[in-house]
């Protein structure tokens, strides 16, 4: 309750075995200077938004001063790569400590684009203003669609160039993260570390995040259950808002279940379930209609790393593990069926009505209709704007639709409700990102990314004021095509 307002740092990830991590002297830069501060964010985790926007403040989410209290330390963690196995750890991220909320919660607090560590192999550790800029858009974005992701306090600029495609400002964001455990991080315990080892990791995973197991029995197959459970939540949102990540990759998956690592990833604008938009998965491993299975895959990779903790005797362990895994489609389901209702005014959703869910789908797939609008247009009762419209296998399709509602004894306000709180209005949509993303790299105007800000923290506000941020790119630019080369 006598939490002062300001930084109050814990280093608990410093009680880890000594090769979970490594503690860095941090590389300063030459000329920091403030892009965007995240004050809702900020005053929500009991910092002064003002002590953080004044010289030291900006010093400090720079990585040229460490806030009181921190112990800056890479992170080591493993992970598969489009399949394959590596090492890997932070490269160019930094965590400074976990720092203690008003609530009493920790969250880690991360400098990404902060310089080389003993993980960067080739890289230079350093990160560019139009990727930090992304990140932060989008994960605020997903934040206010209700999807739990890490967040992004700050961005500010290096006052150094570094070298992608083209030559650019260099940016440091300031990363807010329930924690960065990631399935990655006990791949590389489970290979690298003794059992003891493996066992300081779950049983710090279990504090963190589920430390109502903490004296369960058998919880290290209680906490993937946990894990299991709260990924196939996750995916169903980003399925249910057409977000497709693009980089699945298992150190991409986090043990909180929060959206993690904005690098390739964008919005579904017209429906297609193969869409893809990284310009490095040529063969379609991360597409949309493939993410409840890859989280499957890189959660089977997690049981794996587990299984010496679950049972002595392996076999058993495996048999414990698969059934977990097992069950991660029919939870996966619920949730997106729920979900799915949700979006069609539905209210008492059954395996009955998937056929009805799947038609609404193929026929936005084969009249290329874009996902979002199509979704506002049914809330608003405005089908006529829709290219939908006048198909006569779409006519078919509304009068089942129409029937399926009245079989439930709600009104037809209500129904609009649950509606519009489900089917955003707005979203980040690709060349709306583009263009804040250039006017701020290329001529320091912050306005265009302001305005988008403020319009994607309020995705179910219908009104009228948002409706610019609706309308589609022409179509010269698609398709859409996003980058690793952060
Ligand atoms: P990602 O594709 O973002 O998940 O990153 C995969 C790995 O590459 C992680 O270990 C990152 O820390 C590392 N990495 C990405 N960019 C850089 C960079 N510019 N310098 C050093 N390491 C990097
Ligand atoms: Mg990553
Ligand atoms: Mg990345």
């Amino acid at each position: 309750d006598n939490i002062k307002v300001g930084w109050n740092l814990e280093n608990t990830y410093t009680n880890l075995p000594e090769l979970m991590y490594t503690v860095i002297n941090v590389n300063p830069v030459s000329n920091p200077k403030l892009v965007i501060l995240n004050g809702a964010l900020a005053t929500s985790l009991g910092l002064d938004p003002k002590a953080l926007e004044n010289r030291q403040g900006i010093e400090e989410l720079a990585g040229n001063r460490t806030i009181e209290g921190g112990i800056p330390l890479a992170q080591a963690y493993a992970g598969h790569q489009f399949g394959h196995f590596n090492m890997l750890g932070d490269g160019r991220a930094l965590l400074l400590g976990e720092h203690i909320k008003p609530s009493g919660e920790l969250v880690d607090i991360q400098l990404k684009g902060s310089g080389r560590t003993p993980y960067s192999r080739g890289g230079d550790g350093r990160a560019g203003l139009g990727p930090m800029l992304r990140e932060y858009i989008i994960s605020e974005s997903m934040h206010a669609l209700g999807i739990p992701t890490t967040r992004s306090l700050s961005v500010v600029t290096t006052g150094e160039d570094i070298m992608r495609e083209t030559v650019g400002p260099g940016a440091v964001m300031t990363r807010i993260a329930s924690s960065h455990l990631r399935v990655g991080t006990f791949q590389f315990a489970a290979k690298w570390g003794s059992i003891n080892d493996l066992k300081d990791l779950a049983d710090y995973a279990i504090e963190r995040h589920y430390p109502i197991l903490l004296d369960k029995e058998n919880r290290y197959l209680l906490l993937l259950q946990e894990v299991i459970e709260h990924q196939a939540a996750l995916i169903a949102k980003w399925q249910l808002v057409g977000f497709i990540h693009g980089v699945m990759n298992t150190d991409n998956m986090t043990i909180s279940s929060e959206t993690i690592d904005y690098g390739p990833c964008a919005f579904m604008d017209t429906y297609d379930s193969k869409t893809v938009f990284s310009s490095i998965d040529t063969h379609g491993r991360y597409a949309y209609e493939n993410q409840p299975n890859i989280a499957a895959w890189n959660l089977a990779r997690l049981a794996e790393s587990l299984l010496p903790l679950i049972h002595e005797d392996q076999e058993e362990a495996v048999k414990l593990a698969t059934e977990k895994i097992g069950a991660f489609p029919e939870k996966y389901e619920t949730y997106w069926l729920t979900g799915m209702g949700n979006k069609l005014g539905i209210f008492n959703i059954e395996e009955e009505d998937i056929p009805l869910i799947d038609n609404l789908l193929q026929l936005m797939e084969k009249y290329r209709a874009d996902y979002t609008n199509t979704f506002r247009l049914m809330t608003l009762d405005k089908l006529e704007e829709t290219v939908l419209f006048g198909k006569k296998d779409f006519d078919q399709w509304y009068e089942k639709w129409l029937a399926r509602l009245e079989k439930q004894d709600v009104s037809k306000e209500f129904i609009q409700q649950l509606m519009q709180k489900s089917n955003p209005a707005v979203i980040p949509r690709n060349h709306r990102v583009e263009e804040a993303i250039e006017a701020a790299v290329n001529n320091q105007d912050y306005s265009v990314l302001k305005s988008l800000l403020k319009v994607i923290s309020k995705p179910y506000d219908y009104s009228s004021d948002h409706m610019d941020y609706t309308s589609l790119p022409p179509d010269t630019s698609r398709p859409y095509k996003t980058f690793c080369g952060t």
